[in-house]
C-alpha cells in the first residue's frame, strides 16, 4: 500500500514512501534516509539543530512526555521522572540488573525479578518497550516534519550481542511507536554498510567495528562474504563510555574550585551545569588544545595533556577487549583488513590513536561517528526499498529448513533466523550395502519430527556406484540465493554424479501461518524432544544391529567362541528393547552390546565398518 506524498521543498510528488534508517541508541538515537535525488545516505536534522536526539524521556507533573534535548536538561535536577538508558533495561529482568541497581537514578520495579523489569515514575509503570517507543515516536514525528510525508515503514539497528528477547522489545517498541519495523539489523553491520563495506557481491574481508558511545563500548570482529555478515566475536563493557571522560573532567573541576560531593549532591543545580559543561569541554578538546570556564567566582581549566592523562585507563580497558575480541575470533591482528570508528567518543584524538596502534593501521573515520550507524540502517532500508538492485538483499529465514533424516527425523541444515544469502552443506552416507539411490526429503519447519513439518520438494539422487553401507559420502547443500530461493544440491563425492532442485520457501506461507508453525514448535516441544530421543535411540540401536551382524558374518573366524555367545546374546536383548517405546532401555542394550564387541573390534579394525558406525544415514 504505497501512500503519496509532496515534497514541500521541491514542490514534488513522493510516490514510493522512504523507508527510514534509525539508530535507537542508549544516549543518542537518530533517523536517516538515502536521499532520493543524491542517493546518498543523509541523517535528517532540522535548521540549525544537531541530527541526534538524547535518548532521554522526561515526565512531567501531569504525565506529559517530553524526548531528547529538552528532556536532557532535567537529567539531574529531576532524577525520578526523567529515564535515560532504557535501552539498557529492554529485555531485562530486575535480576539481570540488580549489580548495576545503582546506575538508575529513577525508579527501576524490583519486587518481581523474574519478569521484566518496569520502571515507576509518579504512580504510573512503563515497560522499556513503552520507554524506547516514546523514543522512536519522536524520531518518526520529526522525520515527518522534516520530510513532509508520512513515515511508517523502518530498519533499527540493535547491538550485534543482542538476544531474541531484546530484538523482539526492539521490533515490539516500533510497532508501538506506529512503526513497522522491516528489518533489526546489527550496528557494527549497519556502521560497515556505511562505509560501503560488503555491498560488493564478491567480496571477502574480515574487519573490526569500535564502538565507543556514551555509556557503552563494543568491539565486533565480522566476516563479510558474498555480502552475508558473520559475528565472529564481540567484546566490550556495557558501563564504559563517554560519560565516564566527563566524569573525570567533573572530578578535576570539583578539586580546582574546593566543592565537595556532599555540596554537589545537595546543589542538583550545580552538579547538573558541571555534567553538562564538562562535556562541552570534553568535545571541543576533541580539536582544541584547552579549555577554560568561569563558574561562580572559580576559574576551571583542562587541557587536552590532562585530559588524556585522566582518560588513559578507560582506552587502555577497551583495547584490552579489543585482544580479547580477536582472541575469541581465532584470528591475528594482522588478519584484521579495516577497522571503522563508531561512537561519538571515537572523535577523541587519543582513542583514535590508541586503536590505530593496535590495529597497526589508519582507521576508518571519515564518516560522523556518531551518525554512522544509521545511515548505514538507511543504506539497508534503501535496499529494502529495492532502489538498489545491485545490492544483496540480506534477509532471514523466518522458519529452519532441513532434510528427512532416519526415522523421520527434521535434520536441519539452515536454522531459522539465518540471514540470507547464505549457503550450508553436510554429508551423508547410506545405510545399506549397494544402495544406488537415495531419497531427500525437504522440510521446513521447527518440529522435530518431519512429519510435523511442511514438506517443500523430494527428489532422487539415483545411480550411486554400488558400495558399502557407510562408504558412500552425499553432500547436500542449501543455498538461499538473494531471492529467497531455495537450491538444493546432493551430490556423491566419490563418484561425482549429482541432482538438484529449486523451490521457493516462502510460497504460499502467510505471516500467520510462520507464527502457527513456530507456536506449534514451542507447545510441542517436550513430546518432540521425547520422540526425537526415542527415534534416534532406535536408529541407532538398527545400526548397531546391522554393523555388528556385518561384522560377525566377515570375521567370525577371528573371535572366540565366548565372544560370539555373547554377541548373539546381546544382539537379542536389543532387537528385543526396540520393540518397546523405551528409549533408555535402547541405550542401556545398545550399551552392553558395545561393551562386548568394542574389545574386538578394537582387535580386528575394519575401515569400512567403522566409517559406517560413524556417519549419518537418510
Ligand atoms: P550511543 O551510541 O551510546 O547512543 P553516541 O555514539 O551518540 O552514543 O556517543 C555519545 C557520546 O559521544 C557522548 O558521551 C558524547 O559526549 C560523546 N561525544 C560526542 N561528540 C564528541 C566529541 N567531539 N569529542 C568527544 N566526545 C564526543
Ligand atoms: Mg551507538
Amino acid at each position: 500500500m504505497a501512500k503519496i506524498g509532496i515534497n514541500i521543498a521541491t514542490g514534488s510528488l513522493q510516490k514510493e514512501e522512504m523507508i527510514v534508517g534509525i539508530d535507537l541508541g542508549t544516549t543518542n538515537s537518530l533517523v536517516a534516509i538515502i536521499h532520493p535525488e543524491s542517493k546518498q545516505p543523509l541523517a535528517l536534522k532540522e535548521h540549525n539543530s544537531s541530527s541526534l536526539v538524547p535518548s532521554i524521556v522526561h515526565f512531567d507533573e501531569a504525565g506529559n512526555v517530553t524526548v531528547g534535548e529538552a528532556a536532557k536538561q532535567f537529567l539531574i535536577t529531576e532524577p525520578h521522572n526523567t529515564i535515560f538508558s532504557a535501552k539498557r533495561l529492554m529485555g531485562k529482568s530486575y535480576n539481570d540488573i540488580k549489580d548495576n541497581a545503582s546506575f538508575f537514578t529513577y525508579k527501576v520495579i524490583d519486587d518481581n525479578t523474574e519478569s521484566l523489569v518496569k520502571v515507576q515514575v509518579g504512580d504510573k509503570f512503563y515497560s522499556p518497550i513503552d520507554l524506547s517507543s516514546f523514543i522512536l515516536k519522536e524520531l518518526k514525528q520529526r522525520a515527518e516534519h522534516i520530510l513532509k510525508t508520512p513515515v511508517t515503514r523502518a530498519v533499527i539497528t540493535v547491538p550485534a550481542y543482542f538476544n531474541d528477547a531484546q530484538r523482539q522489545a526492539t521490533r515490539d517498541a516500533g510497532k508501538l511507536a506506529g512503526l513497522d519495523v522491516l528489518r533489526i539489523i546489527n550496528e557494527p553491520t549497519a556502521a560497515s554498510l556505511a562505509y560501503g563495506l560488503g555491498l560488493g557481491k564478491e567480496e571477502s574481508k574480515t574487519i573490526a567495528v569500535y564502538d565507543l558511545g556514551g555509556g557503552t563500548f563494543d568491539i565486533s570482529i565480522l566476516q563479510i562474504t558474498n555480502g552475508i555478515f558473520e559475528v565472529l566475536s564481540t567484546n566490550g563493557d556495557t558501563y564504559l563510555g563517554g560519560d565516564d571522560f566527563d566524569r573525570v573532567i567533573v572530578k578535576q573541576w570539583m578539586k580546582q574550585s574546593g566543592l565537595s560531593e556532599a555540596e554537589l549532591f545537595e546543589n542538583k543545580g550545580l552538579s547538573q551545569t558541571l555534567r553538562l559543561k564538562a562535556e562541552e569541554a570534553k568535545k571541543l578538546l576533541s580539536n582544541a588544545e584547552n579549555f577554560e570556564l568561569e563558574l561562580n567566582g572559580n576559574l576551571l581549566t583542562i587541557s587536552r595533556t590532562e585530559f588524556e592523562g585522566l582518560i588513559k585507563p578507560f582506552i587502555e580497558r577497551t583495547i584490552k577487549s579489543c585482544e580479547s575480541a580477536i582472541a575469541d575470533a581465532k584470528i591475528a591482528v594482522s588478519e584484521i583488513e579495516s577497522v571503522v570508528m563508531v561512537g561519538g567518543s571515537t572523535r577523541v584524538p587519543a582513542v583514535k590513536n590508541a586503536v590505530s596502534a593496535f590495529f597497526g593501521r589508519p582507521v576508518n573515520d571519515t564518516v560522523n561517528a556518531d551518525e554512522v550507524v544509521a545511515l548505514g540502517a538507511a543504506v539497508q532500508a534503501d535496499i529494502l526499498a529495492g532502489n538498489n538492485k545491485e545490492f544483496l538483499l540480506l534477509d532471514i529465514t523466518p522458519l529452519s529448513l532441513g532434510i528427512e533424516t532416519m526415522g523421520g527425523l527434521m535434520d536441519v541444515l539452515i536454522p531459522r533466523n539465518s540471514k540470507i544469502p547464505t549457503k550450508v552443506g553436510r554429508q551423508y552416507t547410506t545405510h545399506k550395502d549397494g544402495q544406488s539411490g537415495m531419497r531427500i526429503s525437504v522440510f521446513q519447519g521447527e518440529r522435530d519430527l518431519v512429519q510435523d513439518n511442511r514438506k517443500l520438494a523430494e527428489f532422487n539422487l539415483s545411480g550411486i556406484p554400488a558400495m558399502p553401507a557407510g562408504l558412500p559420502k552425499v553432500e547436500v547443500s542449501f543455498l538461499i540465493n538473494a531471492d529467497g530461493i531455495l537450491v538444493v544440491k546432493a551430490k556423491e563425492l566419490r563418484s561425482g554424479i549429482e541432482q538438484s532442485i529449486e523451490v521457493k520457501p516462502q510460497y504460499g506461507l502467510s505471516d500467520e501461518e510462520v507464527e502457527r508453525m513456530l507456536l506449534d514448535s514451542i507447545t510441542n516441544a517436550k513430546d518432540d524432544i521425547a520422540k526425537r530421543a526415542l527415534v534416534e535411540a532406535r536408529t541407532e540401536g538398527e545400526q548397531l544391529l546391522e554393523t555388528t551382524e556385518k561384522f560377525i558374518g566377515k570375521n567370525a573366524s577371528l573371535l572366540s567362541q565366548q565372544e560370539l555367545i555373547a554377541t548373539a546374546e546381546a544382539m537379542q536383548a536389543l532387537q528385543l528393547a526396540l520393540t518397546m517405546e523405551d528409549k533408555d532401555l535402547v541405550h542401556r542394550k545398545v550399551e552392553e552390546l558395545n561393551e562386548i564387541s568394542r574389545p574386538y573390534a578394537e582387535r580386528v579394525m575394519d575401515q569400512a565398518v567403522s566409517t559406517a558406525m560413524k556417519g549419518k544415514t537418510i
